[in-house]
């Protein structure tokens, strides 16, 4: 590990060779056709990276760094700083700056994207999805809304601007949090609007403005960043309020912080995108809420996700838990206590 300025931490990458090699290619560092099979892929990266046997160089990803927390950064060479990088935004605006070889990776990346969504398009034809252009829409809606300025006060610009992205947070014209429900291949399902104060805390109504009926259905809140590439070896935690989600996403950005918004918001459609992963599940603090999660852990097991439950209640009574003022209690009011 080599140390870089502002405490960063460069990642030591590892790339193994796949051992199937596309000989329909043009190899991005001869522009030679790769009928020979001399360009190697590595594992799990677009097919742009790779070494060529033809001219002897290997075509790298840029380098990543981490600061103590493990956010991560890239270096923007146009704005010549470290930028946190926001996975899926990493493949478009940051990026492009780079060299060639990443614009081609980007367009690999959608191409690949357009396809798996058309195999589902046809499956389900009942399934809508909310235009990108509502969703940006929203997101450079003007003032923010009333959680954003409690975050930037809280937490700063860097962390308020990364999370806003990570999650694609938007403001509703009536000042309105937006939460879009994004699925795993990036198309937007659903929207939660919360409202919150200027302390971040929430009132009790919300909106939800694309009803089931007419063909938008819910997912979970952040399933759009389970099956990213850099984040598919992290554990995910999944809580019950987007907030939560997101602040947790602040405090310890080594996680995928996922919501399931609401107490019985688990349901197996849901579920499915956890299949195969490492998930660690943080009711909030009540003994009904522990209740339903312990309840479910069996389910979960079956569809073989590995699931564990974090139980911040400590086997207390409600009676116990309000006493000490923490009955009801999300993990926000846990961080502001450290
Ligand atoms: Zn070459």
């Amino acid at each position: 590990m080599s140390v870089v300025k502002n405490n960063l931490i460069k990642i030591e990458q590892k790339f193994q060779f796949s051992n199937k090699r596309n000989l329909n290619l043009i190899t991005p560092c001869c522009n030679k056709s790769n009928k020979n099979g001399k360009f190697v892929n590595y594992r799990e990266l677009p097919e742009i990276y790779g070494y060529c046997h033809s001219c002897g160089k290997a075509n790298l990803p840029p380098s990543l760094y981490k600061d103590e927390k493990g956010v991560e950064y890239i270096w923007n060479d146009v704005k010549k700083c470290f930028e946190p990088i926001v996975s899926h935004m990493y493949y478009k605006d940051v990026l492009q700056v780079y060299h060639n070889s990443v614009i081609q990776r980007d367009t690999i990346i959608k191409n690949s994207v357009i396809q798996c969504n058309t195999a589902v398009d046809n499956k389900e034809k009942t399934i809508k999805y909310v235009p990108k252009s509502i969703v940006l829409r929203c997101f450079n809606q003007t003032p923010e809304n009333n959680l954003m300025y409690y975050i930037r006060n809280t937490y700063g610009n860097t962390n308020a601007n990364r999370i806003k992205e990570l999650y694609y947070i938007g403001t509703n014209k009536d000042g309105g949090t937006v939460f879009w429900n994004i699925n795993n291949q990036g198309k937007t399902q659903k929207a939660k609007v919360s409202y919150y104060n200027l302390k971040g805390k929430r009132c009790n109504q919300f909106r939800v403005p694309y009803k089931n009926e007419d063909g938008y259905y819910s997912c979970l809140f952040g399933a759009h960043l389970i099956d990213l590439l850099e984040n598919k070896q992290k554990v995910i935690i999944l809580v019950e309020s987007e907030k939560t989600a997101i602040i947790g996403a602040i405090h310890l950005p080594k996680y995928i912080w996922l919501s399931y918004g609401g107490i019985n918001g688990l349901t197996k459609e849901k579920l499915n995108v956890l299949i195969g992963r490492k998930i660690l599940i943080i009711p909030d603090m009540s003994k009904n809420a522990v209740e339903i999660m312990n309840k479910k852990i069996s389910s979960l097991t079956q569809l073989g996700i590995d699931v564990n439950i974090w139980d911040m209640t400590n086997g207390k009574t409600d009676r116990q838990l309000k006493e000490e003022g923490w009955y009801n209690c999300d993990l926000e009011d846990v961080f502001r206590t450290f």
